[in-house]
């Protein structure tokens, strides 16, 4: 057993937990995060991966949470240029669903509730001027723009900016128990890897478990939680890409939801996603049946090429943890978050419940500020203008500058890494004159040295946090040569460990 003391504790590696442990560190609080299984493993890599105001969130007038998203948009653009990329947006006009002057008016609200810089005004368009990939009943429509994010990749950001600010951050670490004790919050934690539990106290403690936040009241704190959550479970299909377009698309469907098609990895589509209400441990989640052909239907509705079961490639379910409301369907309940201060006159307990990938630093801002007077010294927030690890560069001037150092790199795998990396790419290509340089390939596209980077830089500890997190290759590498990965890393494991006990 050994002592750890901070002044603030977070549960929950997921973007909410990173955001808020940035935040705090940023201001020069002394940090630990604590996660239960891989960095962003849950529910934040299991988005349909937009920075977004959410436009349909206008049509049950939550017009503060569409505000503040668009105007964090904008921000975190600024903050991971290299992990948030601009991407334009057409929405099919069906009458039928919803005249056109109310989806101008939603546009209309859309380009001006928040100052937009980066990204152009919607518009009005015709489908019937070309001979584009939807049916041609199709005729009207309109274009808007939103951002898209590497989401996984989003919260190991955060993460990697508490650890460069002193913070301690622990994947594979499970909050056992939490609870006041003399002048101290006194945790207890598991270390899955090393099979080891150790203390840690800190003065304030931050409960961000996302879908778990209950489960973490009922189990670790042994409190009543002051709120009710619903799990909504959502998922995911990837096809093979189902246009060449380089939009995306919004689609509205007979139930009222809306499915997005987006270009993934440039062969791909991502199409999702669904509301259903989710019993159970949402460790336990996976697409059902009636998911994957609810999706294809809707996609069917709208395109000429005709999506069948056996082109899922993979898909992919998390759970929302949404704050409980009136809403009989689960499309209709709020998406906004709430941040629950249990006013202990010394030990605060930080509580999230709630929120949106695009609306984490706001999030974190307000939770560190209503931490803020229980600390000796707490500064405002620096988070709106500070830039995340890597997001120091234009990945679009930076990719074609890797394949022409690294010329034994595809475009498009220099693309790759200038989104991934930005501009610490070149921490793990450093020298590299050849493919053989950079040690053995699991691959086309996966390096020795780059695993090593991220075993080392980026807590990666299993194969899927690799594959399916910190780059998405798990879609492009055979059966063989994830196992071949798999084997090498538990034998860079067996390795370190000796080195340690020698
Ligand atoms: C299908 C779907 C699509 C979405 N699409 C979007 C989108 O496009 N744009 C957008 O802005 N938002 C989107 N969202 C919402 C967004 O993904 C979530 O709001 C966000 O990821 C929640 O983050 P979180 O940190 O609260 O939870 P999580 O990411 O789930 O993190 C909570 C973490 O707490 C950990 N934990 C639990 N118990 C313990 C314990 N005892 N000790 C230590 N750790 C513990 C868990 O392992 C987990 O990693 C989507 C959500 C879903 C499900």
């Amino acid at each position: 057993m050994h002592d750890h003391e901070y002044d603030l504790i977070v549960i929950g590696g997921g973007i909410n937990g990173a955001g808020i442990a940035s935040d705090a560190a940023l201001r020069g609080l002394r940090v630990a995060l604590l996660e239960a299984k891989d960095f962003g493993g849950a529910t934040s890599s299991a988005s349909s991966k937009l920075i977004h105001g959410g436009l349909r969130y206008l049509e049950q007038y939550e017009f503060r949470l569409v505000r503040e998203a668009l105007a964090e948009r904008e921000i975190l653009m600024a903050k991971a240029p290299h992990l948030i990329t601009p991407m334009r947006f057409r929405l099919p006009h069906r009458p039928q669903l919803r005249p056109a002057w109310m989806i101008r008016i939603g546009l209309f609200l859309y380009d001006h509730l928040a100052k937009r810089q980066q990204l152009s005004r919607s518009r009005a368009i015709r489908f019937d001027r070309h001979d584009g990939p939807l049916l041609h009943e199709i005729r009207r429509g309109f274009e808007y723009a939103d951002g898209w994010v590497d989401d996984a990749r989003l919260v190991l950001a955060n993460v990697q900016s508490v650890a460069e600010r002193g913070g301690s951050v622990w994947n594979y670490c499970r909050c056992q128990s939490a609870f006041r004790q003399g002048t101290y919050w006194q945790v207890e934690a598991f270390d899955e890897r090393r099979e080891l539990g150790f203390e840690l106290r800190a003065k304030a403690l931050v409960n961000a478990a996302g879908p778990w936040v209950n489960q973490v009241f009922d189990e670790q704190l042994k409190q009543r939680s002051p709120r009710a959550i619903r799990l909504i479970q959502g998922s995911h299909i990837v096809v093979p890409r189902i246009h060449r377009e380089p939009y995306a698309y919004i689609l509205q469907n007979d139930d009222q939801r809306i499915v997005f098609v987006i270009p993934y990895q440039q062969k791909y589509s991502l199409v999702g996603t669904t509301d259903v209400e989710f019993q159970g441990d949402p460790r336990h989640v996976h697409v059902s049946d009636q998911e994957v052909n609810y999706l294809i239907g809707v996609v069917n509705a709208h395109f000429k090429h005709n999506l069948r079961l056996d082109d899922v490639l993979w898909s992919y379910s998390g759970v929302r943890p949404l704050c409980a409301d009136e809403s009989g369907v689960p499309q209709a309940i709020t998406r906004d978050y709430t941040i629950e201060l249990d006013e202990d006159p010394k030990l605060p307990l930080l509580s999230v419940f709630g929120g949106k990938l695009t609306t984490y630093r706001k999030l974190a801002e307000t939770a560190v500020d209503r931490l803020a007077p229980y600390f000796e010294s707490c500064p405002a927030s620096r988070s709106r203008t500070d830039v995340l690890p890597g997001g120091d560069c234009d990945p679009d001037t930076l990719s074609p500058l890797l394949h022409q150092d690294y010329p034994f790199l595809t475009s498009a795998q220099a693309s790759r890494i200038a989104h991934a990396y930005g501009s610490r790419a070149r921490l793990w290509l450093r020298q590299a004159k050849q493919r053989s340089d950079l040690g053995q390939w699991f691959g086309d596209d996966l390096s020795q040295a780059e695993i090593d980077y991220l075993v080392t830089n980026e807590w990666a500890y299993q194969s899927e946090d690799i594959l399916w997190r910190r780059t998405k290759l798990g879609l492009v590498m055979s059966e063989s040569q994830q196992l071949a990965l798999n084997a090498y890393l538990s034998q860079s494991q067996l390795n370190a460990y000796q080195n340690k006990t020698a």
